[in-house]
């Protein structure tokens, strides 16, 4: 069944390090932004099957519970979504309030997503969060009374000045406040995020490259301790609640964005929208198509993705499918570039599973250049 992706462009503020597809929120705008969605939903609607709904940002909690009430409605009416949908809203803790959250609950979405980042008020200031740590256990305490049973919680590692032992103070904070999912990243400062000129001047440091390896090794081991399985590099969750929107990312399924930079992979072709809201909002208004790009994707670049994609997740790849399903035999086409990380035990080969081990995962990306065919290489 497909997955549906509604980005929602706005934030309170920009944090220092974000490169997301976002902008300074303005009510006006988001007014014009939330009619065009409905607007490209209704254009869209073909009654096609979905389980998933996923409301990604910027931040979707700056709409209110009647707006994402009437995107939702959108959605039903033009896709045949299923009474169990899974329906997650990104939130930042600062925005939401019981009644937004009631509300929120009311409309349908049954998963909320927070991104908390840390639980050190020293690491959210300088990441230039709205948030503090007490604000973020209290919008989960929020969301438990508005009766959400699925809450997933953000936290970067890797922050200027943090240490492994305070990114596992944060990481001991989650356990605490008990998400039923979680994801770690490790954040990355792209080459002119403000961020790294507040680093230079206020001699701010990240602690060296394998003290990041330790820190998520030793988070992966903590929230393992703690009853969370890991089941994708960046991700773990109590038994049965994996994100299940995002596993289509992940195993090959389909998904459909809709709002200004959403991306769709659907039935072999792959387009994404315009980045910029305004020109989104126009292009819709005028009765127009947001997409660009679309192509009909080859069956070479669907392997590829299948096997980067599939070999983020610790069940891994089986190649026995794949070779079912693109008569491709992985393993004879790649067995000797594979073999050294066979060797290091950063990869494990148990026909017809093929896996990164959780030391594989730190070098995944090396790992996963194996697949690139050379000309791109
Ligand atoms: S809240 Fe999220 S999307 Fe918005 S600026 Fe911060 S990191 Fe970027």
């Amino acid at each position: 069944m497909l997955g549906l992706y509604v980005h929602v462009p706005f934030c309170a503020a920009i944090c220092n390090y974000c490169n997301f597809n976002r902008g300074l929120f303005d009510a006006g705008l988001k007014d014009r932004y939330v009619a065009a969605l409905r607007q490209e939903i209704a254009a869209a609607a073909d009654g096609s099957a979905a389980d998933t709904v996923f409301f990604g940002g910027g931040t979707p909690s700056l709409l209110a519970p009647d707006e994402i009430a009437s995107i939702l409605d959108a959605l039903r009416g033009g896709f045949d979504l299923a009474p169990d949908a899974e329906i997650t809203l990104e939130a930042n803790p600062e925005t939401v309030t019981d009644s937004t959250l009631a509300g929120y609950r009311a409309a349908g979405v049954n998963r909320l997503s927070y991104g908390v980042q840390s639980f050190r008020d020293d690491d959210l200031a300088r990441l230039g969060r709205l948030h503090t740590a007490a604000r973020a256990g209290e919008a989960v305490r929020l969301a438990r009374a508005a009766g959400f049973s699925n809450v997933s919680l953000d936290l970067m590692m890797w922050l200027p000045q943090q240490s492994i032992a305070q990114w596992l103070e944060s990481v001991d904070r989650l356990v605490e406040v008990g998400p039923e999912h979680a994801s770690l990243y490790l954040l990355e400062i792209y080459p002119n995020a403000p961020l790294r000129e507040t680093m230079a001047r206020s001699r701010w440091s990240l602690a060296p490259d394998d003290d990041a390896a330790d820190m998520y090794l030793a988070a992966m081991d903590r929230l393992e301790q703690a009853g969370y399985e890991q089941y994708e590099i960046s991700n773990v969750a109590r038994r049965g609640r994996e994100s299940t929107h995002n596993l289509k990312y992940w195993t090959g399924g389909g998904w459909t964005g809709f709002g200004c930079g959403a991306h769709s992979t659907r039935d072999g072709r792959r387009w994404k929208n315009r980045s910029s809201t305004e020109e989104y909002i126009a292009t819709v208004a005028a009765g127009g198509h947001p997409r660009l790009d679309e192509h009909v994707l080859s069956a070479d670049e669907r392997l590829e993705e299948r096997l980067f994609m599939g070999l983020r997740l610790t069940q891994g790849i089986d190649l026995g499918a794949i070779e079912r399903e693109f008569g491709v035999d992985v393993w004879a086409r790649h067995h000797e570039d594979l073999e050294p990380f066979l060797e290091g035990r950063l990869l494990i080969y148990d026909f017809p599973l093929l896996r990164l081990t959780r030391a594989g995962m730190l070098l995944a990306n090396e790992i996963m250049r194996v697949f690139i065919s050379p000309t791109v290489r």
